[in-house]
């Protein structure tokens, strides 16, 4: 598989290429074509394994076409994972990518200016990167509203656990609506992240790295 397989325009190639990426990484391969396609999906993999770039290119045709189908307030699409580290990093990959179509993320995280964020967030975006009890914290305040959001990552799950966060993570999914499309990645797959991917997953597909 090359990158043009995956059906992105000219632009987001463009922009990948520049990345100097020469191909997909076996998660690209795999993940991005049922990312494409709505369905929910577990992906298994690791740091490193490019995992990151495997939601963020269908996220953005996602917000793309849901733009226009619901024009109005708050994100589209919500990625959550387990730190600050984490959270920069993949909002810097959704700034480089996500400027090809002018749309804009927010990175919400503990330990930062609850102010600051909140402001970032009423300026608006289309995507919003947080760690999950920050993102509540910034709801129940009214920072934000989750009721446009229609694309929803766990990534990291199960490290999100091991931070004993799985209140959290569970709340979000469930003031989320239900017509979402839900990715959850992990670096392994146990019973907890089964059960919960059972919970707040639809008819997943598994992707193994
Ligand atoms: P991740 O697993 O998402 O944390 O990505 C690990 C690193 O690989 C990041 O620095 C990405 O920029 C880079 N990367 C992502 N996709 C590719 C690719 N197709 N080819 C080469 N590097 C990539």
């Amino acid at each position: 598989t090359s990158f043009a397989h995956f059906g992105f325009d000219e632009q987001l190639l463009h922009q990948i290429r520049k990345s100097e990426y020469t191909q997909p990484t076996p998660i690209q391969c795999q993940g991005v074509p049922i990312s494409l396609s709505g369905r929910d999906m577990i992906g298994i993999a690791k740091t490193g394994s490019g995992k990151t770039a495997a939601f963020i290119w269908p996220m953005l045709v996602h917000i793309m076409d849901q733009k226009e189908l619901e024009p109005g307030e708050g994100p589209i699409a919500v990625i959550v994972c387990p730190t600050r580290e984490l959270c920069q990093q993949i909002h810097s990959e959704c700034k480089r990518f996500g400027k090809v179509y002018g749309l804009s993320s927010v990175a919400v995280y503990g330990g930062g200016s609850m102010w600051e964020q909140a402001k970032a967030l009423q300026e608006g975006a289309e995507i919003v990167v947080c760690t999950p009890g920050r993102l509540i914290d910034h709801v129940k305040k009214k920072a934000t509203s989750l009721q446009r959001v229609t694309y929803l990552v766990f990534d990291e799950a199960d490290r999100m656990f091991d931070m004993g966060f799985e209140y959290q993570v569970r709340s979000i999914a469930s003031h989320v609506r239900p017509d979402r499309q839900t990715l959850l990645f992990s670096a392994t797959f146990r019973k907890k992240i089964e059960k919960l991917a059972r919970d707040i997953l639809v008819d997943p597909i598994r992707v193994v790295q």
